[in-house]
């Protein structure tokens, strides 16, 4: 029997309506809207199609969401004063500077300087040490999408081989310390790992997010295996497409995730929910 293939438009509609409710409740309790503040810098189409997203949902929610531009040579010092501003003004509860950055920038300099109460992408290093230790407030918007899709899917986590494909900052690592907190039993793969098949094989979940369009085969998935395509990978003819090959896994799987289609828009919704999860503490006494 061909795989479910799992909607994550759907799953973002569920969460989005959430995202409504949960504003009215700030609203009534506290008084308070919600506010985004993105910050792009230079001008990547690919940057600006992810912004304007972001944008758009942010407003169709009820958050009020601000963009600041610059140019690509601007200097980091104006940036980082931009965001001096921006931690200081209690109307934006979430900043979130696109990526990537123009080289004359530390990425790191950059995202370390959002106050950590406002890092709604949350790769801020407090954030991220509170993900390695299962105590975090902002989980990076992907992997938590990806978690978000399982949870609605009543997809069991705890005891599973979860097997993810790339180690990268804002997917792959943060989704294995995801996994380990949920009970699964991780093995992470990379572009050095040494036959990935006999990784992907022993996979009760495979989550892949390598950027290498047809990279998971057939061959590669356990029969019965959930999938979870992160990738997004523009084709020659203009076509978007994940790293599995679709129409061969969806065969094999009991679960798959579509490109486009799936995790993307999660993407997306996390960030809406960890805005108003930012606003939320904004009204709650430090402890
Ligand atoms: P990245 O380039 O930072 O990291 C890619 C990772 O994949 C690295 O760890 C690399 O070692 C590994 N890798 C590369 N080739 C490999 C191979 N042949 N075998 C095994 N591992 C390999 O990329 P990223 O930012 O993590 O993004 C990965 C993919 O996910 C991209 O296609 C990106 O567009 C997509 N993405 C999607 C969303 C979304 O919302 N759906 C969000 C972020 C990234």
């Amino acid at each position: 029997m061909p795989a479910k293939i799992i909607s994550g438009n759907a799953v973002a509609k569920s969460i989005r309506n959430d995202c409504k409710e949960r504003i009215s409740a700030l609203g009534r309790r506290a008084g308070v809207v919600p506010g985004l503040a993105v910050v792009l810098v230079g001008d990547s189409a690919p940057s600006r199609v992810y912004v304007r997203k972001k944008l758009h949902a942010a407003q169709e929610v009820g958050i009020v969401a601000h963009l600041f531009e610059f140019p690509s040579n601007v200097a980091p010092e104006a940036v980082l004063a931009k965001i001096d501003e921006l931690n200081a003004d209690p109307r934006v509860h979430g900043i979130l500077v696109q990526l990537p950055l123009p080289p004359q920038f530390s990425i790191f300099e950059v995202l370390h300087r959002i106050s950590r109460d406002k890092d709604v992408d949350g790769f801020h290093l407090y954030n991220v040490g509170g993900l390695v230790v299962g105590d975090t407030i902002f989980p990076p918007c992907t992997p938590f999408g990806v978690m978000k899709i399982l949870e609605h899917e009543n997809i069991p986590i705890e005891g599973q081989n979860v097997v993810i494909v790339g180690a990268s900052n804002i997917v792959g690592k943060p989704m294995a310390l995801m996994m380990m907190q949920a009970g699964a039993t991780v093995a992470v793969c990379h572009a050095k790992t040494r036959d990935l098949a006999q990784f992907t094989i022993l996979a009760d979940i495979l989550v892949v997010a390598a950027g290498v369009p047809g990279l998971i085969l057939p061959q590669m998935v356990k029969t019965g295996c959930v999938v979870v395509d992160v990738g997004i990978n523009r084709l020659a003819d203009g076509r978007i497409v994940g790293d599995v090959d679709f129409e061969g896994v969806v065969k094999k799987a009991s679960y798959i995730t579509p490109v486009p289609g799936g995790v993307g828009p999660m993407t997306v919704t996390m960030l809406l929910s960890n805005t108003i999860t930012a606003a939320e503490k904004s009204t709650m006494a430090p402890i």
